[in-house]
């Protein structure tokens, strides 16, 4: 095989549109849609020129993708990490389409990332950084348009300086133009939690699908960020056992399980799981192949490889990430029996809190938490059932199976608006 042709296959925008693809031929999408539903429907890319603590200023490049908005404004977060790129963007927003329609809430898909590495930037850097990038996707962004949120190396903290600069550029405030915000400007409850909430709830169906006892049942989770620590978390309160868990420093592991709490409080002490001393140290990637029940990759795309596949042992996958899994390393799991509950599914939890947060603030009507994750669980397991039907339906994976219920709604919408003019 040719470079190129190995570069194809490791693109993760040609990986979004061949997941597409194939679902496309698997319900018989009319071709025309097809072609319609494999591209976006806009990109942004903008230069972002940001004050630096030297006295300088430095030039960034920022993108904001919306991919398809026939269901509604779009949504989908924001990402601040060195290797982001425009097809990464494209996939990234191609994904949350799917994942809105999936979830069945009346969103389309978007994205938006900066080329940068926060971890080596100022907090005024950063804020300088986040307030002109807002400036610049301004002209597509709002409440009624296209909503942002946190994503890789995003925080509350980050969507308060997109709502204040959004809002000031108005006159007036406007919360409803990002979500994920802190609770003090119009934030939701349990939206910091909601993406690992939104897992432990499709992994406790899937455990009862499969009739697996959730006590004891061991999980490794790759990632240690805000869907990773919380995952983490949740599912040891809820009796899981964490056995490994990596960050992108490396990884610790204890068979008997993890004292996660503790293993938390070491994560904000020094800024990695490693060091901690209720485990012992194990490789990053190793943790994707590490003996459990349950995997959570939740960091970064491309990671369940052909290469490693063969080699994972869980019986669930529960994509806590976007795209971590190849679609090569798809099959290889799905002609291996592993249940691979697909991003669109274990990871809809934070963008349905989102929406909860966003009608809450066009509502300027606040709902307690119990609500809010009680709407949340009939969500998601709605989701995983309609899912789980198109799987058994079609005798396919539930990637797939949640490719068709999502596509089939996006093409629905789109087909009745018909085309303008
Ligand atoms: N970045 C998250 C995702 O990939 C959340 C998006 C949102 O809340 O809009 O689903």
């Amino acid at each position: 095989m040719d470079l190129s042709a190995v570069q194809a296959r490791d693109n993760v925008w040609e990986m979004a549109q061949r997941q597409l693809d194939e679902v496309a031929l698997l319900i018989g999408l009319n071709e025309s849609l097809h072609g319609y539903l494999r591209v976006p429907k806009r990109v942004l890319e903008v230069s972002v020129p940001v004050r630096m603590d030297d006295g300088g200023f430095r030039m960034f490049t920022g993108y904001r993708v919306q991919h398809n908005m026939a269901r509604g404004p779009g949504k989908g977060g924001i990402r601040f990490h060195p290797d982001v790129t425009l097809d990464e963007v494209k996939a990234l927003a191609m994904w949350m389409t799917w994942k809105c329609a999936l979830i069945n809430i009346p969103f389309g898909g978007a994205k938006g990332g900066v080329i940068c590495d926060p971890k080596h930037m100022s907090m005024q850097e950063l804020e300088n950084l986040t307030r002109r990038f807002t400036s610049e996707i301004s002209i597509i962004i709002g409440p009624e348009k296209d909503i942002p949120a946190p994503d890789v190396y995003t925080t509350p903290k980050i969507m308060a300086w997109i709502m204040d600069t959004f809002s000031m550029q108005h006159g007036y405030s406007i919360p409803g133009v990002v979500t994920g915000k802190p609770v003090a400007i119009g934030g939701s409850l349990g939206r910091d939690k909601a993406t690992a909430r939104g897992c432990l709830y499709v992994v406790d169906e899937a455990m009862a699908t499969l009739g697996k006892p959730v006590e004891n049942a061991r999980v490794a989770i790759q990632g240690f960020g805000n869907a990773g620590m919380y995952a983490a978390q949740l599912m040891a309160e809820r009796g899981y056992r964490v056995v490994a868990v990596s960050d992108s420093h490396g990884g610790v592991a204890n068979d008997k399980g993890l004292d996660v709490k503790q293993l938390i409080a070491h994560k904000f002490e020094t800024g990695s799981v490693v060091g901690f001393t209720g485990g012992e140290r194990a490789d990053n990637r190793a943790i994707l192949e590490y003996d459990c029940d349950v995997l959570v990759p939740a960091a970064l795309e491309k990671v369940i490889t052909r290469e490693n596949a063969p080699r994972v042992r869980a019986q669930i996958v529960a994509e806590a990430a976007n795209g971590p899994t190849m679609p090569e390393a798809d099959d290889i799991l799905f002609s291996r029996g592993i249940m691979v509950l697909p991003d669109i599914l274990a990871n809809a939890g934070g963008v349905t809190v989102s929406y909860f947060e966003w009608v809450q603030d066009l509502q300027a009507n606040f709902w307690d938490e119990e609500e809010i994750n009680e709407g949340l669980k009939r969500k998601m397991v709605r989701a995983f059932r309609e899912t789980y039907e198109q799987a058994r339906r079609h005798g396919v994976s539930m990637r797939k199976g949640a490719y068709c219920v999502a596509v089939s709604r996006v093409a629905e919408a789109t087909k009745l608006r018909g085309l303008y003019p």
